[in-house]
């Protein structure tokens, strides 16, 4: 008898050969600018705490004093036992950052997207999304039946002319990564409002590597565009600059009020816990107050842009900066160039992107020299 498992065996080898297997690496200790790997100290361009809270001790303390009243665990969904005030009081905070009427908090930033895309549309419904969206849009995408086409990267025209079939079907939904994680560029919003407006499309746009990061208060790219108060959907997570854990959706009361009721990955799933919900709101409080912190983020990512415009950067608008290289070997050697001279920053390859990079993530919390020693040995 064939042994039914032997495929993982096989499948496993594949992707070695292909020099695309992946393995996790332990980082020890609080995250920061400078963190331990393999016993190791490293500079840190591999981070998504872009503000550096994650780390931060108000925060902690905001984790604990809610862990010491509520517990570990929110024991149960929201529409059960799960729901506390510190949920409500986080969704007043993401509606009041986003300038929306409501919100509402998913466990996961994926699970945000499964959910939100499955209860907006499905058989007889089409969805347009750019084909670098992340995973779970995609995801999302499969999960609610609806048909699906990818329109090609911050292509307008291409969108436009995908658009044809609109009427064929019943709604239509366009989806985008506001920044696209693997890249860093910008897609172009007002464009994608006015195109949505004119093909009365609904518009989610994923702010996950934004919020923080873009728009003066750090709401995101619908503020650094100046779309706020259009009718679109914002989704994003607790789990990058806002330093917790968790995910959220940002929009009209009655559209958050339809996910309340139909969005599965939201109801059939335990509530976020005390302290990753009381962090979040804690680090909303921070990011609209604390400007001083996106601006240092700014000068490091402009600093870099500056110092590294000679290496093959892909074009970007955000803390995400890629140097493209020609092969998945080529993109492994570098990275492990950099962690022997202390510096992690890691390799992506296919399948995640189309083709191989190194991909930098600055924080506002790396200082001269730790910028200027990935600058030297990337021209090494
Ligand atoms: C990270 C990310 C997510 C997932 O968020 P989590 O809270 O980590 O699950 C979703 N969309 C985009 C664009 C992301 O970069």
């Amino acid at each position: 008898m064939a042994d039914p498992y032997s495929w993982i065996n096989k499948s496993l080898n594949t992707i070695h050969r292909a020099n695309w297997y992946r393995s996790v690496k332990a980082i020890a200790g609080k995250p920061g600018a400078v963190v331990e790997l393999s016993g190791k100290p490293v500079i840190n361009f591999a981070s998504n705490d872009y503000l550096g809270l994650a780390g931060d001790q108000r925060l902690i303390d905001a984790a604990v004093a809610a862990t010491q009243v509520y517990g570990t665990s929110s024991t149960g969904s929201r529409l059960l036992s799960g729901h506390k005030e510190l949920h409500r009081e986080l969704e007043q905070a993401i509606a009041s950052l986003k300038q929306t009427e409501d919100a509402l908090v998913f466990s996961s930033g994926y699970l945000a997207n499964l959910g939100t895309v499955s209860a907006l549309v499905g058989r007889k419904d089409l969805i347009l999304g750019d084909q670098y969206n992340h995973s779970s849009l995609k995801k999302g995408a499969i999960l609610s039946g609806a048909t699906t086409i990818d329109y090609l990267h911050n292509n307008v025209a291409d969108l436009r002319a995908k658009l044809a079939v609109r009427s064929l079907y019943r709604r239509c939904l366009i989806t985008t990564d506001s920044v696209f994680s693997m890249d860093g560029d910008l897609c172009p919003l007002p464009e994608l409002v006015a195109i949505a407006a004119e093909f009365e499309c609904m518009l989610l746009v994923d702010e996950a590597h934004a919020t923080g990061v873009m728009g003066w208060t750090g709401a995101g790219c619908v503020e650094h565009f100046n779309c706020t108060g259009t009718k679109l959907i914002q989704i994003g997570t607790l789990s990058k600059a806002l330093g917790s854990l968790g995910g959220y959706v940002a929009g009209s009361a009655e559209l958050i009020d339809w996910l309340r009721n139909r969005a599965a990955s939201w109801i059939y799933t335990t509530a976020l816990s005390p302290a990753n919900t009381a962090a979040a709101t804690g680090a909303i409080a921070i990011i609209k107050q604390e400007v001083s912190r996106r601006k240092q983020l700014w000068q490091n990512i402009n600093y870099l842009k500056q110092h590294l415009a000679n290496l093959e950067l892909l074009p970007s608008q955000s803390p995400i900066l890629c140097i493209q290289l020609n092969t998945p070997e080529a993109a492994l050697n570098q990275a492990q160039k950099l962690i022997d001279a202390g510096i992690f920053a890691p390799a992506i390859r296919p399948p995640t992107v189309p083709t191989s990079r190194i991909r930098l993530s600055v924080m506002a919390t790396h200082e001269k020299q730790h910028l200027d020693l990935l600058i030297e040995n990337l021209y090494k």
